[in-house]
Order: structure tokens, then sequence, then C-alpha cells
């Protein structure tokens, strides 16, 4: 008996020294795993709020780390940032060239239209003066030199009177004939 019991203590030392090294073998892949999770979800998520819970969900060993590889971003943020830098300067090409799209729908719009045609929105305003269309950030007409926001200046050749309309509208008694009334 005290033979058979000197095998199997001995077996059990080995056996508990081969468990205490697969423990301690998994907690350093555990803890590796966790920090993996910290610094690959930084290169790809943005707000701190999330990346302290995809650090936290990782402390489940294992698990947590499995279910942050399949719900991660599928790109890293300077991926995104190069894409988008690239898509500007693309989109700078195309308006050189005289291709134009509207900010709000993505249409093919023309430098000079006051609307798109596509969803009616406003894209550029008239010159009050000479009814060019202008740009949202110039600070005055760079076809007539006329302040924007101004009212148009005083002398001004006597506007001929249409027939029935007395009430002058703005925007277009300055260019008769030109866009019509929408
Ligand atoms: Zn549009
Ligand atoms: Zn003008």
């Amino acid at each position: 008996m005290v033979y058979l019991a000197g095998i199997f203590g001995i077996k059990n030392n080995t056996i508990s020294l081969v468990v205490d090294l697969v423990i301690l073998f998994l907690v350093v892949i555990w803890l590796s795993l966790v920090y993996w999770t910290y610094a690959d979800a930084r290169r790809r998520i943005a707000d701190p709020m999330l990346i302290g819970c995809a650090t936290a969900a990782s402390l489940f060993p294992f698990v947590g780390t499995i279910v942050y590889m399949i719900v991660r971003p599928p790109e890293y943020l300077d991926d995104v940032r190069e894409r988008e830098l690239e898509m500007q300067a693309a989109e700078a090409r195309l308006a050189e060239v005289g291709y134009h799209l509207c900010p709000h729908c993505d249409y093919e719009v023309e430098k000079d239209f006051l609307r798109c045609p596509n969803c009616m929105r406003k894209l550029k305003d008239p010159c009050k003066t000479c009814g060019r269309p202008l740009d949202p950030s110039w600070k005055i007409c760079p076809f007539c030199e006329a302040e924007i926001g101004a009212v148009p200046s005083a002398p001004r050749r006597p506007r001929r009177r249409r027939e029935g309309s007395e009430q002058p509208v703005a925007g277009t008694a300055a260019d008769p004939g030109g866009l019509p009334p929408t």
C-alpha cells in the first residue's frame, strides 16, 4: 500500500505541477489577450468609453476577446481617416474640372446652379444686383462688386414699370428676363 501510495503521491505531484503550469500559461495568455484587446480597440475605436467597454469585456477569459473580435469595427481609424482625405482630394480634383455634387443628395449639379434639381434644396444665392450665383463664403459679388447682404446701390437707371405688377419683387428686380420666379 505504501508503495502504491508513493507512486500515486509522485503522480499527484506531477499532475498538480502540470496543472499549475497549464493554469499559469492560461493566465498569461488571458492577460496578454486583455492587453491586445485594449491596444486593438484603441486603433479602431475613437470613443474612450467604448474602448473601456471592450477592455472590460475582454476580462471575461477568452470569451470576451472572441466576442470583441466579432463585433469590433472592421477598419483602423488611420485607414478611415486616410480614405476620407483621399475622397476629399478626389472631390477637389473633380471640382477643378467642373464636376460638382449637391452637398445634400450627391446629385450632379453645375457650378452656377442656385438649387439642386434633384432634392430642390438651395445651393447658392443669386447676387441682388446682377443676379449671378454667389458662393456662400464670398464677401462681395466678384462679377459686379456689390457687397453681399447690402441693398443694391441707389443710383440705377429707372426701371421700366412692368404691366400689371406694381410692387417690386426682390431678386427679380435687377435681372429682367433672368431667372423665372419659383
Ligand atoms: Zn440635392
Ligand atoms: Zn453681382
